[in-house]
């Protein structure tokens, strides 16, 4: 059992595609600049690893002692899952060569024995879905200006990934995936689960159903046809969120374990009822007629069928017009 594990390690070696952008980074410098992982570096936790804060020089990027050169955040995967290996060589080969102001940036990366990392820039306020759901005292509510500012960002960097010379689909658009700047400008993470698109005239790619239930789209959910708009529909999801301040996936609704968009559109007048949900929101900090713009681009994004689904550079063209 042990040698099937070590060819399967030697074989993914192979996979590995050269990012030139990139740092290659020892464990034992990242291990100096976390402080041996140190319990009070830890900034968070994924599916798949546990993300630190370190210190590097800011021109060379060698780890530096503390609290001198530039922060930076360090995701150590559990390198005994597939699925962490997977998410570590999907972040180096499509993030390793993608750079867009709201993309987060991977700066280098380490695979040392089964040891996998990936170093980032810093993202100083967390995930957006910190700042919607987590309630933790410290963190302000989000103003209307800010999340129409938020939206608008995110909705850049996905513009970016599905522009015909990319055709990157995300594929598991999310709050907990959308990092801040001390700007709060959207930074999007985490491709894990990114797919290469269609090409040659093909209106999809055919993958096994992944991603986070309550923002995954219906026809991917159905079929596993994945398609470019299937990211609208995710994006659709959490602007519903950030409009509403629900949660897609809530236990607490009337109705038990329900799907925000489900619930939302059982209702047969739901753009009355979703502009209601948002009016109580955000009172006084906008115009209805901002409010009544967000709650149709939201409703578009989430129709059913992809192709009803305008695409994420129209998506910004309406954001754009919509009064802060
Ligand atoms: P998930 O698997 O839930 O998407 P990640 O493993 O990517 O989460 O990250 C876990 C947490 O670590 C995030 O929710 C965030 O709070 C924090 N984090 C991740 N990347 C960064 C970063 N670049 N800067 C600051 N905090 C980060």
């Amino acid at each position: 059992e042990e040698k099937e594990e070590v060819e399967e390690w030697s074989a993914r070696k192979g996979r590995i595609l050269k990012s030139p952008n990139l740092k290659v980074f020892t464990f034992a410098e990242l291990k100096f600049a976390t402080k041996n992982f140190r319990g009070d570096s830890l900034l968070g936790q994924g599916g798949f690893g546990k993300v630190y804060r370190g210190w590097v020089d800011e021109k060379t990027l060698a780890p530096s002692k503390s609290s001198t050169g530039m922060i930076v955040a360090i995701k150590k995967l559990n390198s005994e899952s597939v699925q962490g290996f997977d998410e570590w060589q999907s972040e180096v080969n499509f993030l390793g060569r993608l750079s867009h102001p709201n993309l987060v940036k991977l700066l280098g990366y380490c695979w040392e024995d089964t040891e996998l990392l990936l170093v980032y820039e810093f993202m100083p306020k967390g995930s957006l879905e910190n700042h919607l759901f987590r309630r933790n005292p410290a963190i302000e509510p989000l103003s209307w200006e800010l999340r129409l500012k938020i939206a608008i960002g995110a909705a850049h960097g996905l513009a970016f990934l599905h522009s015909s010379d990319k055709k990157v689909i995300y594929r598991d658009f999310k709050a907990s995936n959308i990092l801040l700047d001390a700007n709060y400008t959207a930074k999007i993470s985490d491709f894990g689960l990114a797919k290469l698109g269609p090409s040659g005239g093909e209106s999809h790619v055919t993958t096994r159903v992944m991603g986070t239930y309550g923002y995954a789209a219906p026809e991917y959910i159905a079929t596993g046809h994945l398609y470019v708009k299937s990211d609208v529909y995710g994006f659709g999801v959490v602007l519903l969120e950030m409009l509403t301040g629900l949660r897609a996936l809530d236990t607490k609704r009337p109705s038990g374990q329900q799907n925000l968009v489900e619930w939302l559109k059982a209702d047969l007048s739901h753009k009355r009822k979703l502009k209601t949900m948002i009016d109580g929101r955000i009172e006084g900090q906008c115009s209805s007629k901002a409010v009544w713009q967000a709650a149709q681009i939201t409703l578009k994004c989430l129709e059913p069928d992809p192709k009803s689904r305008p695409s994420m550079k129209e998506v910004v063209e309406v954001l754009e017009r919509i009064e802060a």
